[in-house]
């Protein structure tokens, strides 16, 4: 998997997506983070990629152009590469397209800056556009480093021992169950007796009604579209005649 980056400033991927897993998953090769710079791709004495808005007001607007020329040189070199476009305007990023995007040969991050793109680069030279989230930030660039983050993980290799995406929340569409380690007892609370038994059943079981009861409690919305047991269901029943009745 190749991931590049469109953006005026490659300096900021160096550090994050070279450190710990990502960063050792990247030296072994599976998959590469390239941040290219759109200026190398801008005409004119000064380089410019921005340009004042038509019809006035405040800020600069990324022009279309060297965008364009980037995404046709880097779809030569990765043929079939899907063009995401970072911004505030678009579908909001899920654990799903983390795992749909894995399967892609290659993406290419646009991070727009300043007051963001001129309309004709999503009307005519993206593939789908992605938000992080309901608020602005001021570039692409970290909305960009974590859809790599979240999508990377899904690679296979990329975790190795250190976790699956199978048991993480928003797999099967309820958040994880609660963690724990040693000690035994800190701050007064002790381990769920029941991880401590050693009956995978009983422990497996345990682990579903908590990630049920936690997604029930935190973010009830999710278990419309869950996959769910019969099983879950009685259970879930059981949480809301709790709740009805506390
Ligand atoms: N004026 C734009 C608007 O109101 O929709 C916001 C421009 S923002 C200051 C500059 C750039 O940051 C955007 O073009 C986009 O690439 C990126 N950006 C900001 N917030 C984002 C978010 N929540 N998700 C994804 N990208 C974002």
């Amino acid at each position: 998997m190749i991931f590049d980056v469109l953006t005026l400033f490659p300096g900021m991927f160096t550090s994050p997506l070279g450190e710990s897993i990502l960063g050792r998953a990247v030296s072994q090769g599976l998959f590469s983070v390239r941040a290219h710079n759109l200026r190398d791709w801008a005409e004119g004495k000064h380089l410019t990629t921005d340009d004042a808005p038509y019809g006035g007001g405040d800020g600069m607007v990324m022009k279309p152009e060297p965008v364009a020329r980037a995404i046709a040189r880097l779809r030569e070199e990765t043929p079939g590469s899907k063009v995401l476009l970072m911004t505030p305007q678009g579908v909001p990023f899920r654990q799903q397209h983390a795992r749909q995007l894995s399967r892609e040969n290659g993406l290419i991050f646009v991070c727009g800056r300043y007051e963001g793109f001129d309309e004709r680069i999503r009307q005519t030279l993206v593939d789908e556009e992605y938000s992080i989230g309901d608020f602005v930030l001021t570039g692409g660039e970290l909305p960009a480093m974590v859809m790599i983050d979240a999508i990377a993980r899904h690679l296979p290799g990329v975790l190795g021992s250190n976790g699956s995406v199978e048991t993480d929340s928003f797999a099967d569409g309820l958040l994880e169950y609660p963690q724990y380690t040693r000690p035994a007892v800190f701050n007064g609370l002790a381990v769920p007796e029941v991880l401590l038994s050693g009956d995978h059943g009983r422990i497996a079981r345990w682990r579903r009604e908590q990630q049920l009861q936690r997604t029930f409690e935190r973010r009830p919305e999710l278990l419309a579209t869950a996959e769910l047991t019969e099983q879950d269901q009685v259970f879930i029943e059981k949480l809301r005649r709790r709740a009805g009745s506390g």
